[in-house]
């Protein structure tokens, strides 16, 4: 075959664009060093060996931690982070360039199937990290980190190290904070009418290990408790710029 050089430009051409990863797919562009700025993998197992899937979006340097549905029974928190996905799959890659999202929507996938509060065996996965203040008991875990969903957030925190947590949950209906995090909370309370509240570090709580121990900003989102009776997308009107203010901090969350 006779190439003239406008054909051997163009082969170049494409040998670059596919050599450098770049994607026909505007929904999954990649990041600079061909790290896909989009997939998804499993953090951990429940108790019942039920997967506990995160979805990582973007490849900036401030990561962020959501996930919902650590207590089974506030099913909108798995609803208003999967719907957090969906729209972080929509934001440009000059969002994404900026900021790193690992979103897991079920954190205790056991309690959400049986509408409970606990995991398969009725802890509390939000009760059972290693804190200083921490309760042993048939509740809380009877020794820290017994449980596989306690478990499965400290170690996807190890693999992708969060600069911030927001663990979303009903049903106190404001924005509960622990470590230096007013500013983030105060920051989300604009873009809602949830106010601000201190529930207070409870014993063996995400919050006390992350926020109160280690200082890594931490939001307890708490939303209504009616609010999984509403359709994704209205859930989505009613507190998802408030997630991304979070999120996007101290730039104010992306227009949507
Ligand atoms: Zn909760």
């Amino acid at each position: 075959m006779h190439l003239n050089k406008y054909t051997v430009s163009a082969l170049l051409i494409l040998t670059a664009f596919f050599i450098s990863g770049c994607s026909l797919s505007p929904s999954k562009p990649s990041c600079p060093g061909n790290i896909p700025s989009l997939d998804q993998g499993i953090a951990g197992y429940s108790y019942k060996g039920r997967p506990i899937v995160y979805t990582r979006i973007g490849c900036g340097p401030q990561t962020t931690l959501v996930y919902g549905a650590i207590h089974g029974n506030e099913p909108a928190s798995a609803t208003l982070t999967r719907q957090l996905i969906e729209t972080l799959k929509q934001l440009p890659d000059s969002w994404r360039y900026q900021h790193q999202v690992i979103a897991i929507p079920v954190a205790n996938p056991d309690g959400l199937l049986a509408n409970t509060r606990g995991n398969a065996r009725g802890v509390d996965p939000n009760r059972n990290f290693p804190t200083r203040n921490r309760i042993n008991n048939r509740q809380f875990g009877m020794h820290p980190l017994s449980e596989p969903e306690s478990q499965t957030l400290v170690e996807i925190k190890k693999i992708y190290p969060p600069d911030r947590i927001l663990s979303i949950h009903q049903p106190l209906a404001c924005i509960d904070y622990d470590g230096p995090a007013l500013q983030i909370s105060r920051a989300m309370a604009q873009y809602t009418d949830l106010p601000i509240c201190r529930l207070g570090a409870r014993p063996g709580s995400h919050g006390s290990y992350a926020g109160v121990e280690r200082q890594i900003p931490i939001v307890t989102f708490e939303m209504r408790p009616d609010d999984h009776h509403l359709p994704p997308g209205q859930l989505w009107t009613l507190y998802g710029r408030s997630i991304l203010a979070g999120i996007s901090y101290p730039q104010a969350p992306p227009d949507l």
